[in-house]
C-alpha cells in the first residue's frame, strides 16, 4: 500500500455508490492524489462507506504499510454527498452502485447530462452490457468497464472491458489510469460476466448446490477448495465477501445473456437472499460476522 508521489492521472474523479466496491475505488484514487466525490442515494450507506475508507486507511497505517500523513492526505481529499450533480466537475466517473440495468441505464443517462462531455463514465459492473450501459448516453465512445476486485485497496487485479462503441482513446485512458494506480489491467470483450465472473460465478452456484443437496457441509465445501485447490478462500466465504445480492444478479445477468441453463442461480442462493443473508456486508451469510 502506498501513495504516489507524482500528479494523479485524473485530477478530479466521482464514485458513485459508497458501497464495498464504491469506498474502496474511492479510497484507491484519494490515495493517488485525485480529488474524489463519493456519492451514494442512501446517506447512511454514505456515513458506513467514509466509516470503512478510515478504517481501512488505520489498518494500513498500523501495520506500517502507509505513512500516516498519507493516510490523512487521502482522507482530506474524499468528499461525501447524496446528490449525483456533485459529479459535475469530474474529469472520469466511476460507477459502484447495485447490479441492476436499469438503476445503472438511468445513472449513466443522468451523469451524461451533467458532466462535461469529455468525462469518461467508467462502470464497476461485473456482468452488465457495457454496450448496454453506454446507450443510455451520448457519449457510447467514452462510456467503459472497469472492474475492480474486492478488496479494492489490496487487489492488483482491473478487468478494463470495451463496449461495441467505446473508443481507442477512452480504453488507453482507462488502461493508463488503472497502472497509475498500482493495479494490473486486463482487457476483454463485451460478454455477460467477462473473464472473471464468467469463470468464477459456476464454481460459486456449484458449491451452493453442493450444500443444498448435502454433497458436504459448508465447512468441507470450502475446506476441499482452499486445500485441495489451492484457494485462499473457500467458494462459500468468497460468496460472502463478494455479497449473497451481488452473486445472485449475476447469475441471473450470465443465465439471460447466454441462455444457458448451467447459469441458473440455486435455489439456497436466492432463499438467502431473499432471507437478508447477504454475507458479510450484512454481518451474515453462509457464515456469521458479529461486529
Ligand atoms: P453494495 O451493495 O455494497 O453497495 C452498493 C451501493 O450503491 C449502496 O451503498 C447503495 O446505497 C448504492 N446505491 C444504490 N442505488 C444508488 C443510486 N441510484 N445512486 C447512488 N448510489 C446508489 O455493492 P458492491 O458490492 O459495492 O457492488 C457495487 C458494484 O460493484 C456492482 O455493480 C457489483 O456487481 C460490482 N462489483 C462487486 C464486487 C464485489 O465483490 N462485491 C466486485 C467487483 C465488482
Amino acid at each position: 500500500m502506498s501513495a504516489s508521489g507524482g500528479a494523479p492521472y485524473f485530477e478530479r474523479v466521482a464514485v458513485i455508490g459508497a458501497g464495498q466496491m464504491g469506498n474502496g475505488i474511492a479510497q484507491t484514487f484519494a490515495l493517488h492524489g485525485s480529488q474524489v466525490w463519493l456519492i451514494d442515494v442512501d446517506e447512511s450507506a454514505l456515513g458506513r462507506g467514509m466509516g470503512a475508507i478510515r478504517a481501512s486507511l488505520d489498518r494500513f497505517v498500523k501495520k506500517g504499510s502507509l505513512p500516516a500523513a498519507d493516510a490523512e492526505g487521502a482522507l482530506t481529499r474524499i468528499v461525501g454527498g447524496c446528490a449525483l450533480a456533485d459529479a459535475s466537475g469530474a474529469q472520469l466517473v466511476v460507477e459502484a452502485v447495485v447490479e441492476r440495468e436499469d438503476t445503472k441505464r438511468k445513472i449513466f443517462a443522468e451523469l451524461d447530462a451533467l458532466t462535461d462531455p469529455a468525462c469518461i463514465l467508467a462502470t464497476n459492473t461485473s456482468s452488465i452490457s457495457i454496450t448496454t450501459i453506454g446507450a443510455a448516453t451520448q457519449r457510447a465512445d467514452r462510456v467503459i468497464g472497469m472492474h475492480f476486485m474486492n478488496p479494492v485497496p489490496l487487489m492488483k487485479l482491473v478487468e478494463v472491458i470495451r463496449g461495441h462503441e467505446t473508443s481507442d482513446a477512452t480504453t488507453k485512458s482507462t488502461l493508463e489510469c488503472a497502472t497509475a494506480l498500482g493495479k494490473t489491467p486486463v482487457e476483454a470483450n463485451d460478454y455477460p460476466g467477462f473473464v472473471s465472473n464468467r469463470v468464477l460465478m459456476p464454481m460459486i452456484n456449484e458449491a451452493c448446490y453442493c450444500l443444498m443437496e448435502g454433497v458436504a457441509s459448508r465447512d468441507a465445501i470450502d475446506t476441499v477448495m482452499k486445500l485441495g485447490m489451492n484457494h485462499p478462500l473457500g467458494p462459500l466465504a468468497l460468496a460472502d465477501l463478494i455479497g449473497l445480492d451481488t452473486c445472485q444478479y449475476i447469475l441471473e445477468v450470465l443465465h439471460e445473456g447466454l441462455g444457458d441453463d448451467k447459469y441458473r442461480p440455486c435455489p439456497l442462493l436466492k432463499r438467502m437472499v431473499a432471507a437478508g443473508r447477504l454475507g458479510r456486508k450484512a454481518g451474515k451469510g453462509f457464515y456469521d460476522y458479529p461486529s
